[in-house]
This record gives structure tokens, C-alpha cells and sequence, in this order.
């Protein structure tokens, strides 16, 4: 019988990985796989999860929480990220929920999560989202306001642990990739998340510590995201 085919891309796109790793002289376990499962069902997030993947991705905060509770009852050492932008009444509810939050964008969101963290006493990792090609209907902090950004983050009290983008869909990635690297080295951070099913090879050469993987592991999307 042949491999489901949501499993057989799983382990193409480790294996893709891997291999772009190790071309870079990186250990291979110096990046992690966020597989993307937002709009997919819990019956194709648990073959991952079967097949040792902890690392997911969801956009929305309620779409999380409907799905999350019964997989996370199920497998043990499950870390969920946010990738998808935050509303600042929906901070309470990432923080309780998420273990990653990778879209803080706005001092209100900082702000809020500040507010949050000090409340529940839970700390999740946080990566600020850069808008690297400034596109207008992209969410994220611009390239040149991202260095104060995060200046106005530490005296919240906030620790930003790395950054994340997505570059623009008709543009090089790999400009945007070095671009998203070289602010946060000069920040004196350590985590980058970037690269999606298209460009994940590229990022993971540019140094991505994190790449996001939807598509390219649960197949087409039929909502549009
Ligand atoms: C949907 C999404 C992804 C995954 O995209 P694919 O092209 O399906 O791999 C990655 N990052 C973010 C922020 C997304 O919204």
C-alpha cells in the first residue's frame, strides 16, 4: 500500500530540509518545522503528529482552540505558534494558549501582551513581524522602524526572542531573507522565522532557525488564508 500522501510530502519536505541544511555546513538540528495546519482537520494534523511532528503553526486564535484541546490531550510536547496577525482583545487568549507568538507587530499589541504576561505569569516565545517589502496591506513593523520597535519592547518588559516575515509574493525571497537576518543580528537575535512551502530551502540557507510549512505538507488549501 502506498504512504498517504500528506505523510509522504511530511517527510519530503524533512528530508528537503535537511539536505539544504546540511548544504550550509548547519546542523540539521538547528531548524525547526512549523507544520501549518490552519484550515486543515484534526484527523490530518494527528498523521504528523503520529509521525513525530510537535511543531504546528495555526493563523487564527479561535480555530486553535477548537482544534488544539483533544490533539494536545492526545500527544505530549506539542508547541503551537501564532503566526497569524494578533487583535489586542484576543492578547489574553494567545498568551493562555500559544507557546510561540511570532506576529507581534504594534506598540498596542506589546502592550497588551505586556499586560498579559505579567497577569498569567506564563511566557510564551515572541518573535517580532517584519514587513520587509513595506507592502500596504501586510501586516508587521517596517524594516527602518524595526530597531526601535524593539527598544520600546524591552522596556515593557517584553523579551523578543527573534524575528519573522513573509516576503512579498512576486519578489526574490532571498532579499528579504538576508534583509530580516542582518536586523536581527544586529539586535542580538537569535531566532528567525522565514521561509513557507515555496522558499523554505532558501530561508533555511539564509539562516532561518524556523521555516513554515502548510501546503507543502497538508496539500491545497481550500479557504484561502
Ligand atoms: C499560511 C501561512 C504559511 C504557510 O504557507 P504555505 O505556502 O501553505 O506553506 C506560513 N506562514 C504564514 C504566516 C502563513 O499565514
Amino acid at each position: 500500500m502506498s504512504e498517504n500522501p500528506i505523510l509522504a510530502r511530511y517527510h519530503a519536505v524533512r528530508d528537503s530540509i535537511a539536505k539544504a541544511a546540511t548544504a550550509s555546513g548547519r546542523a540539521v538540528g538547528s531548524v525547526a518545522l512549523v507544520a501549518v495546519s490552519k484550515t486543515f482537520p484534526p484527523e490530518d494534523i494527528a498523521l504528523v503528529l503520529a509521525a513525530g511532528q510537535r511543531v504546528f503553526g495555526e493563523n487564527r486564535v479561535q480555530e486553535a482552540k477548537a482544534k488544539w484541546p483533544g490533539l494536545r490531550d492526545q500527544y505530549a510536547g506539542i508547541e503551537l505558534h501564532l503566526i497569524g496577525p494578533l487583535q489586542s482583545n484576543k492578547a489574553g487568549e494567545a498568551v493562555a494558549f500559544f507557546d510561540c507568538i511570532e506576529t507581534v507587530d504594534r506598540p498596542k499589541i506589546a502592550q497588551a501582551l505586556a499586560t498579559e504576561i505579567t497577569k498569567q505569569g506564563k511566557h510564551p516565545i515572541l518573535l517580532v513581524q517584519v514587513n520587509t517589502g513595506a507592502e500596504p496591506q501586510k501586516a508587521g513593523v517596517l524594516p527602518e522602524e524595526t530597531d526601535a520597535f524593539l527598544a520600546s519592547c524591552r522596556e515593557l518588559g517584553l523579551k523578543i526572542s527573534g524575528l519573522m516575515c513573509i516576503p512579498p509574493a512576486d519578489e526574490e525571497p532571498a532579499l528579504h531573507f538576508a534583509l530580516l537576518e542582518k536586523i536581527a543580528r544586529r539586535n542580538g537575535l537569535a531566532l528567525l522565522s522565514m521561509g513557507m512551502s515555496a522558499d523554505y530551502e532558501a530561508a533555511v540557507k539564509f539562516g532561518a532557525t524556523h521555516v513554515r510549512v502548510g501546503s507543502g505538507i497538508f496539500g491545497h488549501r481550500a479557504q484561502p488564508m
